[in-house]
């Protein structure tokens, strides 16, 4: 009947017809211009079909849809607000033409079927999902809601109050979880989803059924409280300052709840528009747009890399003990070496610890846990290395010993062997003086705590191969991490980029301003924890060898060469929650959780160094004083081309010092400040000295009405 790029329609015996989606040329089906336009026709096709009986749809993909095409929204939302809405509410029409065809409709869900593509299910009257698929509203982490009926079909097909907490939440539900809560009329066994879907749509065309079913859905919400979203809606409206998008969400269904499916469409649409408007969803949406960026490149590095068959992990610290865990638990068996029996034991304890937390929490198997326990063998020399084709050194973080080890590790691991350090300040380039192959090295810097941080930086140094780094990055990827390849610097990207920010945070105090008001101000902005708590938590020593380090490295720019905090708190020997005082003093609450509390100490310690009075900043003072040096670092890096681009720049950032979501990164808050209005900030901070001195870069897009990502 119709044989599109993105579906086609096929009859089927008796007047039923299958409408397949199979998107030519992609791996996924998606909801983008031209399979709308398809399915637009498709419909067209169908209102004028003699002789049919129902409507079958399916997908000729792995998923059934995935969604809207994300990138062309992200177009789309740079248009007018009215634009945004009209669109939208064209292609949603198409969802309710196919609604109110004059025959009962059926979605066959295999794979995962989410955002638009749920929705577009949503507008069939009964849906079967095959066993293990999944469906859900994810919009909400994109900082829009459901545009196509999303809002306006689930809360008139399943309790309202549910259909709510599904598109708040924006998590996807497994299809038993559909089934108990009617999003879905039944869960086919894996292999028979069409014949299951087709026999299910025979039984409703010939008893009727449908009729009565749709009717339900065109008016308004059935028993509606709006009291039943209460707790819902106190959790959105603590997060709608940085995260509207939800408490938005939750006002467009009661505002909607008493009128018919028609207006609440109307509606739907011109609040989605709204939504696509806020620097939020721009943010979250650049974000994720980003993050595809660097899947791409991980699946390149995995093409390019060698995969990694054994690993050698040096040192069973509290690094070495969670690579050594990170790997064994996606299979990759290690060797971990150490000089200490105890060290060993340690980092064992440390593998268990994890694991019996895992088991607890239901996420691996008693059986899995035995297999990842195995895969994680201990010694104190280097027997079997031979038989390692990637080491990993985590050794304590000095030049010296690291260079005997690697020399040492080289010479025992399997010839061709791949290298890394682990370490967290010294040069890479320097380190490959210690290895007869400065090719096979690489820097790999994971961060604390290894099986929960998400980053791993891939250092080059100098000489290191391109077949090096893409096997490091590839290791990184089959870890569940996110590699992001950067260039040797004094704190690679991710340190680099914090340090300009505390050496800020340091001058702050330095001319009066109190550490709690800043960690106030950068708490309130989305940053899970200020400068001074941060550093509590790092631990103050660290802190301070990072600090004087890095700085180091780059002289006049970020230099702290002044009595400063940190310093003088290491100096009192308060280092910080391992030692119970830092910035704040640390006491054991309930569930033995450490609470912090405002510690006068501290503060009568740290007004000595004051180069002036205290005296009242302002918060958006405060602000800027603190997000200027992380901008303008990362655009330098940008600059210096430490790494490929905004994206990995940007994503480093997120996942590396949790530099908060909603803003996208330093370069998209950038770009959506404007390079004028950093200038304007940067001018006024300029007696403050080079860390408040705008790049060229910024400078040049200042002239051009650039923008990182324009
Ligand atoms: P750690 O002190 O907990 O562990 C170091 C381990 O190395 C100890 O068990 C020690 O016995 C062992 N060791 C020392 N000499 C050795 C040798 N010759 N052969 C084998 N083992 C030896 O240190 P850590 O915190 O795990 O840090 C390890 C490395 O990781 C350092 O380079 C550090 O800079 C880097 N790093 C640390 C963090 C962090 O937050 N702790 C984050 C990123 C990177």
């Amino acid at each position: 009947m119709m044989n599109g790029q993105a579906l086609s329609l096929l009859p089927l015996e008796d007047g039923f017809v299958e409408l397949r989606f199979d998107r030519q040329g992609e791996s996924v089906n998606k909801f983008d211009a031209l399979t709308l336009s398809e399915l637009g026709e498709a419909v067209a096709l169908l209102q004028r079909s003699p002789g049919l009986r129902g409507v079958l749809v399916t997908s000729g993909k792995p998923a059934f849809i995935v969604g809207a095409d994300i990138f062309e929204l992200n177009t789309l939302f740079r248009r007018p607000v009215d634009e945004i809405a009209g669109e939208i509410a064209r292609h949603a029409a198409i969802f309710t033409a196919f609604e109110d065809l004059p025959v009962p409709t059926m979605a066959a869900l295999n794979g995962m079927a989410l955002g638009g593509g749920f929705e577009f299910a949503l507008a069939a009257d009964y849906r079967v999902a095959e066993a293990g698929a999944q469906v859900g509203l994810p919009e909400v982490t994109l900082g829009i809601f459901p545009g196509y009926g999303g809002t306006v079909r689930l809360p008139r097909l399943i309790d309202f109050a549910a259909a709510a907490a599904w598109i708040v939440s924006g998590q996807p539900k497994p299809a038993a979880e559909a089934l108990a809560a009617g999003a879905v009329d039944g869960v086919s066994a894996p292999g028979s989803l069409k014949e299951e879907a087709l026999a299910f749509l025979r039984q409703v065309a010939a008893n009727g059924a449908w009729r009565e079913r749709r009717r339900n859905r065109q008016g308004p919400i059935a028993g509606f409280a709006l009291e039943r979203l209460a707790d819902l809606r106190q959790g959105a409206e603590k997060q709608a300052r940085h995260f509207p998008a939800a408490l938005a969400a939750l006002t467009q269904i009661a505002e909607t709840a008493a009128v018919g499916r028609d207006a609440a469409l109307r509606r739907e649409a011109a609040g989605i528009a709204e939504m696509g408007k806020t620097p939020t969803s721009a943010a979250l949406i650049q974000n994720f747009i980003n993050g595809q960026a660097l899947k791409k490149s991980a699946a390149a590095f995995a093409r390019q890399g060698r995969p990694v068959k054994r690993a050698g992990i040096l040192g069973a610290g509290i690094m070495g003990g969670g690579i050594a865990f990170a790997s064994a638990a996606k299979g990759i068996p290690v060797i971990m070496k150490d000089i200490a029996q105890a060290a060993l034991d340690a980092g064992l304890r440390e593998a268990d610890g994890l694991l019996s937390r895992q088991l607890a929490q239901g996420r691996v198997s008693e059986e899995k846990a035995q297999t990842i326990r195995q895969a994680i063998e201990t010694r104190l020399d280097y027997r079997d290395f031979p038989s390692v084709d990637f080491v990993v050194e985590a050794v304590v973080e000095n030049l010296a010993v690291k260079k005997a080890v690697l020399a040492e590790a080289e010479s025992h691991a399997a010839a061709g062997a791949v290298i890394v350090s682990n370490t967290s300040s010294l040069s890479i380039g320097e380190l490959a003086n210690a290895v007869r192959h400065p090719e096979n090295f690489a820097g790999m810097h994971f961060f604390n705590p290894v099986p929960i941080m998400p980053l791993v930086e891939v250092i080059r140094g100098p000489l290191t191969s391109d077949a090096t780094a893409a096997t490091v990055a590839a290791y990184a990827s089959a870890m569940g991490k996110t590699a992001v390849v950067v260039r040797d610097c004094p704190g690679f990207l991710v340190n680099r980029v914090l340090i300009s920010g505390f050496v800020g945070f340091l001058m702050l105090l330095r001319d009066g301003a109190d550490y709690r008001q800043i960690d106030r101000v950068m708490e309130a902005a989305g940053w899970p924890m200020g400068p001074a708590y941060l550093q509590d938590v790092i631990g103050i020593d660290t802190c301070v060898h990072v600090i004087d380090f890095i700085t180091a490295g780059y002289g006049e720019r970020m230099a702290a060469a002044f009595p400063h905090a940190v310093k003088r708190l290491a100096e009192a020997g308060r280092l910080g929650q391992k030692n119970g005082a830092g910035f704040y003093r640390y006491v054991r609450g309930d569930k033995g959780r450490l609470v912090k509390e405002i510690d006068p100490d501290a503060e009568a310690l740290l007004a000595a160094i004051r180069a002036v009075p205290a005296r009242d900043f302002s918060d958006a003072e405060i602000f800027d004083r603190m997000m200027l040096p992380f901008i303008h670092e990362a655009v330098l890096c940008l600059a210096e081309k430490i790494a490929a681009g905004p994206a990995e720049i940007d994503m480093a950032l997120v996942m590396g010092i949790s530099f908060p979501r909603h803003l996208g990164g330093p370069l998209k808050f950038a770009d959506q400040l404007g390079a004028s209005a950093l200038l304007a900030k940067a001018e006024a901070l300029r007696s403050l000295g080079p860390l408040y001195e705008a790049p060229a870069l910024l400078r040049e897009h200042a002239a051009k009405g650039a923008g990182f990502y324009r």
